[in-house]
């Protein structure tokens, strides 16, 4: 196919367009899907075009493994729970990391082949012989190691949000100097490596490249994962562009950089939602995982709130004029985003009006529960951003709080004492009535108790998230409106 050569850059270009249209579709959920289409394309255009520039391509050994790849990918597409996205997502990034491991270890064997072989006798092979320059040997170098750094801490990821037992936490004041420790001496190899090309040093630098991927991720606790897929998602996308320069493959290095890119901005987002910085997620230590109560023992205060059933609240929200339904990570825990559209569409029957709330961190992974209001089939219109609906709560008759917790904790505006203070709430406690859908009084993930339930307007509707909508829906449907 001798067009698809002549105009590969071409195609290439067209590629890259059709990616950043990919990320530009995938920003809201309307235009989500086309997104996706986008995306597919691109990379059908960068495989194909990829396939026919490579020298001498194997071609069974390519076809095999797209092959493999493509059974294991759609069955395990076909078969992975949502619940389940973010340690997939992790898996994923861990495999970029290895693919820019072994493409380096390949194109260095390969370079040192060529020298081994010698100018001459290349020459009388028809082989053209160019030994790899400084610059080459700097992205191998980088691309390696910032590969094989995301090989092991995603698979630390994985192994974390499976909830693996050799997915252990670690702490202690060893792990900070064994960190630095560790990447000194990495970083050391690596610049031998890129001085003398010597072998020693290039495996030296990648092993520990290895080790350093999965203490650094080690030490961080279970409930910041997220932020630290999204992290990897970034570095995924930066060893892959690394990897780009190496095989002179421009459509790599244009992908590889706007994954780059885009994971170091989603994982800004989230750190902004949760109102701490990068850093602290990485090196200050654990926070969710375990709930940490906030008095400490014996100064434990008895708070009184106020309970009531799923009948008396069905009976509340029917008589509503407006409702807004607040999801958070019990919403996904249980199950009920089906009984939730349900109930949402009963309300609307009898003339509610009946919007949702989204908070950017609710649940446990960024778009948690827009991905499950979608797979639900909410309207789209139904649903708002915490920007577009924080003013409405004032005007609103009930908000429906389901399974959510910090990201209705009015301490985040008004306890500067409190750790999430400055965090941007959905303000679910100026709305008339408050009603809360949660198994007990436990705290959420950040650990921290959470004054909305002990409100004079608040009703705590005990239970599993699911049951308690049905029962609602029951009470609703019995009521005869
Ligand atoms: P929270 O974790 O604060 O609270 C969830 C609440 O749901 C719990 O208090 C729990 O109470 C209740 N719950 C759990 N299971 C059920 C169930 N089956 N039925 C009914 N209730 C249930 O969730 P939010 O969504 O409010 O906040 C998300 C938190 O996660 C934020 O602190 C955010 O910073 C953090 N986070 C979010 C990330 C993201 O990308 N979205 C990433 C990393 C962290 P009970 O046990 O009493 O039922």
């Amino acid at each position: 196919m001798e067009f698809i050569r002549d105009y590969a850059d071409w195609f290439y270009l067209i590629g890259a367009v059709l990616f950043i249209l990919t990320l530009r579709g995938l920003s809201g959920p309307k235009t989500a899907i086309a997104g996706n289409r986008y995306g597919m394309i691109a990379m059908a255009i960068a495989v194909v075009t990829t396939f026919f520039v490579a020298d001498n391509p194997v071609v069974w050994m390519i076809l095999a493994a797209m092959a493999a790849g493509a059974v294991v990918g759609i069955a395990r597409a076909r078969t992975v729970p949502m619940t389940q996205m973010p340690e997939t997502v992790a898996l994923m990034h861990s495999l970029v990391g290895l693919a820019a491991v072994l493409i380096a270890v390949a194109a260095i064997i390969h370079n040192n082949k060529l020298i081994e072989l010698g100018p001459d006798l290349l020459a009388a092979n028809g082989v053209a012989f160019h030994a790899m320059s400084k610059v080459h040997l700097f992205e191998l170098f980088v691309g390696c190691f910032v590969g094989a750094i995301t090989f092991t801490a995603s698979v630390f990821a994985y192994g974390k949000l499976a909830a693996k037992k050799w997915a252990k936490t670690i702490s202690g004041a060893w792990v900070k100097p064994v960190q630095a420790m560790i990447f000194v001496a990495m970083l050391g190899f690596g610049i031998h490596f890129f001085l003398t090309g010597s072998m020693t040093s290039f495996w030296a630098m990648t092993g520990l490249a290895l080790a350093f991927g999965w203490v650094w991720i080690a030490p961080v606790g279970g409930g910041d994962m997220p932020v630290v897929v999204s992290l990897l998602n970034s570095f995924s996308g930066w060893a892959a562009a690394g990897i780009g320069f190496t095989l002179e493959n421009n459509m790599l290095i244009v992908a590889g950089s706007l994954v780059g890119s885009s994971g170091a901005i989603l994982s800004y987002i989230m750190c902004k939602a949760m109102n701490r910085s990068i850093i602290n997620v990485l090196f200050g230590g654990a926070m969710g995982g375990s709930a940490a109560p906030t008095a400490a023992a014996g100064e434990q205060v008895q708070r009184n709130y106020r309970s009531g059933s799923a009948d008396d609240a069905g009976f509340l929200m029917s008589n509503a004029d407006s409702v807004v339904i607040v999801p958070g990570y019990g919403m996904a825990q249980g199950r009920a985003q089906n009984a939730v559209k349900e109930l949402a569409n009963l309300l609307k029957e009898q003339g509610v009006t009946v919007r949702f709330a989204i908070h950017p961190v609710a649940g446990r992974m960024p778009g948690h529960m827009n991905v499950l209001l979608a797979e639900a089939d909410v309207p789209y219109e139904d649903i708002l951003e915490m920007d577009e609906i924080n003013s409405d709560f004032p005007a609103t008759d009930v908000v429906l709080v389901i399974g959510a917790n910090d990201v209705v904790n009015p301490a985040a505006k008004d306890d500067p004492s409190s750790p999430i203070y400055g965090m941007p709430i959905l303000e679910a406690h100026k709305a008339r009535t408050i009603m809360v859908i949660k198994r007990s009084m436990a705290t959420g993930y950040a650990g921290l108790d959470n004054d909305l339930f002990y409100n004079d307007k608040t009703m705590m509707i005990f239970g599993d998230a699911k049951k308690v909508v049905e029962d609602m829906t029951k009470a609703i449907n019995g009521t005869g409106h």
